[in-house]
């Protein structure tokens, strides 16, 4: 890789576009490590303009980690319902509670503590690191990882380990030691912006003069492409009851520790730690199988007497899942009695945690004509 006057060119090049044309985000205007800790753990899984509401409401309700670590669960979810990847709201919270019990509510500055936090890992605490604190820590994500592939012609699968750890020595080597924070954000908004997946801009690159994928003109096929999981179809039925008032009922997340079968048991799949209908999975008649559910479910709801009408399909895709939902309007003179279920309005799942698959699923009825 660059050594020497070229790597001095390189850094400089870099860091002066990047703090000329650098988006203005709002994590961009703190040092707040809790801000910042936030905002990195929102955009693992979620692109920047939808993750900007959803960061401004979180710190209005928990403007600092102790309001975080003290707030019921329930609210911390509720928060995030939306932004996916529940177990990232969870982890967060149970990081807060660590570091007030164990560092008097201040994030830590080392390493080794930052990285013993629930759901932070290398990447994060770099991240971290770097730009709230100022520390010599390179990071490496799937953006960092293309510019440097580009850059340098680095092929095969880089996913693996040992090319993994050799991307990492040499992020290390390229970081710009008196401006560690500034330098892995001009990285990430390189790869973020024009140096995107397809039809990267090398026209508009600063450090275009130093990209052997570009001058081989290959940078658009590079990194090589892994093998894909093949996607796996989930047929499913969910009951959406519906009493004179328009309330309906959700059944609660299952534990932490339930027994998870990938293949065949999508609740705890789909509705991780989510409120969610009662909902089965068909071959078939998807009505049929859904009453069947539902005799289980509610005994006493007489079951062979309920309308159930199809409210269209509704699709999702999680990860390799590709979702197919018929969700089922049951109107009913009072809510069946099922345990651990609460009645929510229809038109307003949200007042508990629930997933987008849900919200879609109350959609679909609501447009029901
Ligand atoms: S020249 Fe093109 S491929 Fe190379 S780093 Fe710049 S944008 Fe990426």
């Amino acid at each position: 890789m660059l050594q020497g006057r070229e790597l001095a060119t390189f850094r400089k090049q870099l860091l002066a576009w990047f703090r000329q044309f650098r988006r203005d985000l709002p994590w961009r205007q703190t040092k707040d490590p809790y801000r910042i800790w936030l905002s990195e753990i929102m955009l693992q899984q979620t692109r920047v303009a939808a993750a900007i509401p959803y960061y401004e409401r979180f710190l209005k309700r928990f403007p600092d980690i102790h309001a975080l670590a003290s707030a019921p669960e329930e609210e911390v979810l509720r928060l995030w319902s939306g932004l996916g990847y529940y177990s990232r709201a969870r982890n967060l919270q149970k990081a807060a509670q660590q570091i007030v019990a164990k560092h008097d509510g201040k994030f830590p500055a080392r390493m080794d503590e930052v990285l013993a936090l629930p759901g932070i890992g290398d990447y994060t605490a770099a991240a971290i690191l770097s730009i709230a604190f100022g520390e010599k820590q390179a990071v490496l994500d799937g953006n960092v990882v293309r510019v440097l592939a580009r850059l340098g012609v680095i092929r095969g699968d880089l996913r693996a380990p040992k090319p993994w750890r050799a991307l990492q020595k040499t992020a290390d080597s390229l970081l710009d030691p008196n401006s560690p924070g500034d330098w892995n954000q001009a990285v990430m908004e390189l790869g973020a912006t024009l140096c995107s997946p397809r039809s990267p801009q090398c026209l508009l690159c600063p450090v275009a003069q130093f990209c052997e994928g570009r001058k081989l003109g290959i940078a658009e096929s590079l990194p090589e492409r892994r093998k894909k999981h093949a996607a796996v179809e989930v047929a499913l039925a969910a009951a959406v009851f519906a009493d004179q008032n328009g309330w309906t009922i959700l059944l609660p997340p299952p534990p932490p520790d339930a027994n998870v079968d990938p293949l065949a048991d999508f609740i705890p799949i789909l509705a991780s730690s989510m409120w969610h209908f009662p909902a089965v999975a068909v071959t078939g008649d998807p009505a049929a199988k859904l009453r069947a559910f539902l005799r289980n479910l509610a005994p006493r709801a007489r079951v062979a007497q309920l309308k159930l009408a199809p409210a269209g399909k509704v699709h999702h895709t999680v990860t390799y899942r590709d979702i197919t939902i018929t969700p089922f309007r049951i109107n009913v003179r009072k809510l069946p009695r099922v345990s651990g279920a609460q009645p929510v309005p229809l038109h307003d799942v949200s007042i508990l945690p629930v997933s987008n698959l849900t919200r879609k699923v109350a959609r679909a009825v609501l447009d029901m004509r």
